[in-house]
């Protein structure tokens, strides 16, 4: 259903840029500007968070994820990009998000053997008002281009919750406490999972998604997602 989605409307806007907007030469889905200026993480990597050295301030807080990857830092045309395809179903930069993503994850995470990758969920009314789930199709890509399994809906997103932007690091924790649960807990027993989420602020969602994996029992789990936002920037809404 998604999938459908995804094609139809990207045979409707071929030669658009997924980050920018701009026209782009044939079927490439990335302007030339954009390909030689998108802000891009780049080393050395706090194996922390997933920043640069110089955006960290996790001070190498533990968590229940083992690591995060992600191509870029949410500011530009990464936010811009991640708007259109959140908020105006320009699906089209799954693919290339996940593209993005694959190489990332392909660095820091080699020699890791993935038992499947899934999504950070939604709520059901958010999927229903949307359209769709933005981290599952980037996931679904993900896979395709990988090899690694997709294992749809592994974890569910019970209420919804007050936007995490606003909150204290505090409040944001309690803010997700038991937001979320686990499916299907045979398929995650002794797996190493991959969470693929769209954009990371403070990495509570996906420690609290990390948290649920661990209690029943994944092995290890990777996050990754396509920008992170720079230490103490105002975190986006879900
Ligand atoms: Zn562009
Ligand atoms: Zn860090």
């Amino acid at each position: 259903m998604e999938k459908k989605r995804f094609s139809f409307l990207a045979s409707i806007f071929p030669n658009r840029c997924v980050y920018c907007g701009a026209r782009t030469a044939g079927d490439a889905l990335v302007c030339d500007e954009c390909a030689a200026n998108l802000p891009r993480i780049e080393g050395p990597v706090c194996p922390k968070c997933g920043r640069g050295k110089k955006e960290c301030d996790c001070r190498g807080k533990e968590n229940y994820y083992d690591g995060i990857a992600a191509p870029f830092y949410f500011e530009g045309a990464v936010r811009k990009g991640i708007h259109t395809f959140k908020f105006r179903n320009y699906t089209a930069g799954a693919r290339e998000f996940a593209r993005e993503i694959y190489k990332t994850a392909g660095e820091r995470f080699e020699g890791v053997k993935f038992d499947f990758i899934t999504e950070v969920p939604i709520t059901e009314k958010s999927r229903r008002a949307r359209g769709y789930n933005q981290c599952r199709l980037i996931a679904e890509e993900f896979s395709d281009i990988s090899g690694i399994p997709y294992e749809q809906g592994i974890l569910k997103k019970i209420y919804e919750t007050q936007a995490q932007h606003g909150l204290s690091a505090f409040l944001r924790r309690g803010n997700l406490a038991g937001v979320f649960d686990v499916t299907d807990p045979v398929k995650v027993k002794g797996k190493t999972v991959l969470l693929c989420d769209d954009i990371s602020t403070s990495g509570e969602t996906l420690n609290e998604c990390s948290k649920m994996l661990w209690l029943y029992g994944a092995k290890q789990i990777y996050c990754v997602s396509v920008a992170l936002t720079k230490a103490k920037k105002k975190p986006e809404t879900r």
